[in-house]
């Protein structure tokens, strides 16, 4: 086991890293930006090394900084969370080859499945069924347009390193292709630093339905079930359950050992986790793998009582996995709620300062993730996403009863969060009768 973690990475992500690793008897280090300076979960590391200004180009995603904080803290290994440069291949090949273990796959596996358009190309090769659209990047507009007649539209155009929902437009039409095409590349390229685009034919009202995995370095892949997190705004998830409704076991069986199948091609290890669309018709359709935790994790380890943040750590360090597939088992049902620090009442723009009062609920069945505390601030210069209350009930409608009552419970101020629209959807009778899509919330919620 390692000695000491570097934790390249802030917020809610970084305090469940530094638990995981007091729990496992291994010290931490964790890296700070300016802005970040008091932090409260920095009390709980070990070690802290500032690595430079609030701006995150100048901070948490500098890999120069990120490999000097590791050799000043004397680590062995350094846990990358999720968001910054947890998908960035080079990231971890630095790691490993500066000689502290990256915890995450291999760089190979990270830049087979990493590139959106060769993960498709994969799962096809695995018999995986991927959604209709491009082989590969497209090379022109004529292209573009050639392969929408022919599969139809609507279609999507979507960024190959894409993330967080972005690098991603919908066209219903050739002119709305071609505007498509470019403010895809374009916003691709100013976000992520490369303009490759796909196609891909446009799922009406799909379900996402993603399956979590854990794989060691001997070959060995279980599968941890599926996360339904079909509740979004703006394709970005803000609650997440699990087991998801109304999926037939079978179509739930195939649909997770379809991405131990893709794991197991690309010599996956660590863990990762395979995401799909589902149709009306219940056909699923992969999308894409993202290799590394991920934020809504906390609702897998709910019902399977596996701490998948132990097991990340486990496995990077080389231990076997000693989880049979017929072990892992689903006890009940979870959901995640995302505590956001933006304005529901103003188009959910962030809404950044400082909290004066944070009393977060309890009780029966109530987890809550959170970096947040009464006199911090919450800093515009990241994510507006302040913490997870995490609910675990035997059936649904317990846990969803319990998960407003918690909502209820949460006093929260100074800012504005998510929590007046998230009591708004799991109290409305929509959400008690329907089996949500990825638009219902904006169909419902958003006018
Ligand atoms: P997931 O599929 O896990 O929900 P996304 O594709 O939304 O993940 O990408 C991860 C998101 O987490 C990004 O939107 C990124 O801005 C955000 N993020 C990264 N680091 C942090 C952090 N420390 N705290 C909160 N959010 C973060
Ligand atoms: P990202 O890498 O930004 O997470 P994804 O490819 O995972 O992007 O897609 C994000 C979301 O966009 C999905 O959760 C789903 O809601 C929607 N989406 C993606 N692909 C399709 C598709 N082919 N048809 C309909 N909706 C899609
Ligand atoms: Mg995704």
């Amino acid at each position: 086991m390692f000695k000491r973690i570097l934790i390249a990475n802030r917020g809610e992500i970084a305090l469940r890293v530094i638990r995981a690793c007091r729990e496992l008897g291994v010290q931490t280090a964790v890296v700070y930006s300016e802005a970040d300076r008091d932090a409260p979960y920095l009390e709980l590391a070990d070690r802290t090394v500032c690595i430079g200004p609030a701006r995150a180009d100048q901070s948490y995603l500098r890999v120069d900084r990120i490999i000097s904080a590791a050799e000043v803290a004397e680590v062995d290994a350094i846990h990358p969370g999720y968001g910054f440069l947890s998908e960035n291949s080079q990231f971890a090949e630095k790691c490993r080859d500066s000689g502290y273990e990256f915890i995450g796959p291999t760089v190979e596996a990270m830049e087979k499945l990493g590139d959106k358009s060769a993960a498709r190309a994969m799962a096809k090769k695995c018999g995986v069924p991927t959604v209709p659209g491009s082989d590969g990047v497209l090379e022109s507009e004529a292209e573009a347009l050639s392969i929408a007649r022919k599969i139809g539209y609507p279609v999507l155009i979507k960024a190959s390193a894409g993330g967080g929902g972005r690098g991603i437009r919908l066209a219903n039409d050739d002119d709305q292709l071609k505007r498509a095409f470019q403010e895809a590349a374009q916003e691709a390229a100013t976000a992520f630093g490369r303009a490759d685009v796909y196609l891909e034919k446009f799922i009406v009202d799909p379900r996402h339905v993603e399956a979590q995995l854990l794989a060691d370095n001997y070959g060995n892949v279980v599968h941890l079930w599926e996360r339904d997190c079909s509740l979004q705004r703006r394709r970005q998830k803000l609650i997440e359950l699990t087991p998801a409704p109304a999926l037939s076991d079978k179509t739930r069986q195939a649909l997770c050992e379809s991405a131990v199948r893709i794991a197991k091609a690309a010599g996956y290890t660590n863990a990762g986790t395979v995401e799909y669309v589902v149709d009306k018709n219940g056909n699923y359709y992969f999308i894409e793998m993202n290799a590394r935790i991920q934020v809504e994790h906390p609702v897998t380890e709910a019902v399977t009582g596996i701490d998948l943040i132990q097991w990340q750590i486990r496995l990077a360090a080389g231990e076997k996995l000693t989880l049979r597939q017929s072990d892992v088992r689903c006890d009940g049902f979870a959901i995640e709620c995302r505590i956001n620090a933006e304005d529901p009442e103003r188009n959910f723009r962030p809404c950044p300062g400082k909290i004066e009062r944070l009393d977060p609920p309890g009780g029966f069945g109530v987890r809550f993730d959170s970096c947040a505390r009464a006199g911090f601030s919450v800093s515009p210069h990241y994510d507006s996403m302040i913490g997870k209350l995490i609910v675990h009930r035997a059936t649904r409608d317990e846990g969803i009863a319990t998960a407003i009552r918690a909502l209820e419970e949460f006093k929260v101020e100074g800012i504005k969060t998510s929590i007046p629209a998230l009591l708004r959807i799991l109290r409305s009778e929509k959400f008690a009768k329907e089996v949500p899509d990825v638009g219902f919330i904006e169909r419902h919620f958003m006018n």
